[in-house]
């Protein structure tokens, strides 16, 4: 935190007034497939509008290739993918994009903007808005991330913590009907994962739909509607987090989790 000075910003709660109105996601039967490889076996999942869904497993179970799926950087071979009962696969790619926004391990910052930079860009180039109209809603967005007095730094100035709310605060800014989180706090000191989490915890609440890819399974437990639990392209388990880290039934989430907690 030493060079992006003040620590105590680091999980400051602030407001979250932006009405989010997430969508609801239907995942019906789908497979991917790398060449021969398949990668996702029939995997289904639902989860209503304005929930957070979290999505545990082992490394390699296919956590990340379905988040792709969701907005189609990856195809997937057969299934389907709905958001309010809309097919998403007969979409533009780009215009999938607009209703669909993805953060990552790596916060994938333009490292040559500041963080207002990055966040306009956005705005700029996926909604054609205007320079005055997305500094604007720029400005809005990492205020509520809490990164008021942060805007003008660039990325290599700011915390990892701090970078990863300006991602979080880029991919709101577009107004997303759905968010995806792919192990989001997993490249972070282990002091910066806190102020992340308690941002996308404050997110769920704001009527956002979720699916967060995530290794932080106290994270699971209290903020999410339903866990998954994924394991060599399937889905094997998904109920309350009380159903899965309470009475999990499968023998491989019980052993996953007595390697994990
Ligand atoms: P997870 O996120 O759960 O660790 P991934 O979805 O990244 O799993 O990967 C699932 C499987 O697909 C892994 O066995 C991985 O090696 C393989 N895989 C991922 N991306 C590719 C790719 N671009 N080409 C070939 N295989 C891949
Ligand atoms: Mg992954």
């Amino acid at each position: 935190e030493t060079a992006a000075g003040n620590p105590s910003d680091e999980g400051k709660e602030a407001g979250l007034p932006m009405a989010i109105r997430g969508a609801r996601l239907d995942i019906v039967g789908l497979d991917m497939a790398y060449g021969d490889f398949k990668v996702l076996r029939g995997v289904s999942l639902q989860a209503e509008a304005g929930t957070i869904t979290c999505v545990i497993g082992p490394s390699g179970s296919g956590k990340s290739t379905l988040l792709r799926c969701l907005n189609r950087l990856a195809e997937p071979v057969s299934g389907d993918i709905r958001l309010d009962g809309q097919s998403v696969l007969g979409m533009k790619p780009d215009l999938l994009r607009r209703r669909v926004g993805m953060v990552f391990q790596q916060f994938n910052l333009f490292p040559d903007h500041t963080a207002i930079g990055n966040v306009e860009l956005a705005l700029r180039e996926v909604q054609g808005l205007s320079t005055a109209e997305s500094r604007r809603i720029a400005e809005e967005r990492l205020a509520e991330v809490g990164l008021a007095t942060r805007m003008n730094h660039r990325p290599i100035d700011l915390s990892g913590g701090q970078q990863q709310r300006v991602a979080i605060a880029r991919a709101l800014a577009l107004k997303p009907e759905l968010m995806l989180f792919d192990e989001v706090t997993s490249a972070l000191d282990p002091e910066l994962v806190k102020g992340v989490l308690n941002l996308m915890a404050r997110l769920g609440k704001s009527g956002m739909t979720m699916v967060v890819v995530t290794h932080e399974m106290n994270f699971a437990r209290r903020v999410a509607d339903q866990v998954v639990f994924m394991d060599e392209g399937r889905v094997v388990e998904a109920g309350s987090p009380d159903a899965i880290f309470d009475n999990p039934q499968s023998p491989r989430l019980q052993r996953f989790l007595s390697e994990m907690l």
